[in-house]
């Protein structure tokens, strides 16, 4: 695994390897007790689960302050920690056994990050954190409508909701009213994988949410924007 690591992630130091295989070795002890991934061969979890977690890492400038929204395991912000230790990270998931194994990694790994157990919708009307993030990450969680309801509420004007998809042509179509609704611009990077098509949709907030979003908790993925 380190081998693979230096040959994929350039300029990556030991720390920063020994950091991610005691992530590994974590993930695949608890994933035994708890559904955390499919995904456990060293090769693959490398590729699609670390490398992956890493495209979103040359537009966070210094100091970002994130968001990870249905963050599972800790895809993409343990291993975007691992190499950035600068960035101010709060991780999100509904499923409190996860935000357990989180709290675990962080103190196995030395690293400094939030994790909180809360539902998408809640924490977006909570009015310490509605509009307090420079970014909001989120992989494998919703579709691009239903996502941009959990995630653009947290952000400042100006800040950007890092969307980690697949092909997203037909989905980037049905996401016009949320676009719309939410004031927000949406752009699409291609990210180099070598397993199909993977993209990044950044999408920026214009201006302040409408104070109806999120709606509650269920209603963002049960009738899409
Ligand atoms: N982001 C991780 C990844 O890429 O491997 C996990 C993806 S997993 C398929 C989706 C995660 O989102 C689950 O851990 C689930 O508990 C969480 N989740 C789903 N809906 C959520 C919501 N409304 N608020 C917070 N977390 C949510």
């Amino acid at each position: 695994m380190r081998e693979l690591l230096k040959r994929r992630i350039p300029n990556i130091t030991e720390e920063a390897c020994d950091k991610f295989v005691a992530y590994y070795e974590l993930l695949i002890d608890w994933n035994a007790r708890m559904n955390l991934t499919a995904i456990t061969e060293p090769d693959e979890v490398v590729s699609k689960h670390f490398i992956d977690s890493l495209a979103a890492m040359p537009y966070l400038a210094d100091g970002t302050k994130a968001a990870d929204v249905g963050t599972g395991a800790g895809f993409p912000s343990i291993p975007l920690l691992i190499m950035r230790p600068d960035l101010r990270l709060t991780l999100v998931d509904s499923l409190q056994k996860r935000v357990t194994f989180l709290n675990e990694v962080c103190k196995t790994l030395g690293l400094r990050a939030e994790c909180v157990h809360a539902r998408a919708e809640d924490f977006g009307r909570d009015p310490n954190r509605r509009a307090s993030f420079d970014a909001v990450l989120s992989r494998a969680v919703a579709s691009l409508p239903t996502l941009l309801e959990l995630t653009v509420p947290l952000l400042r004007v100006g800040g950007k909701a890092y969307c980690y998809k697949g092909d997203v042509g037909e989905e980037l179509k049905s996401a016009k009213s949320a676009l719309h609704l939410l004031h927000c611009s949406a752009e699409v990077v291609p990210v180099e994988a070598d397993y199909g098509a993977r993209t990044l949709v950044i999408c920026t907030k214009n201006a302040p949410t409408p104070a109806a979003y999120p709606r509650k908790a269920g209603m963002p993925s049960k009738k899409p924007l």
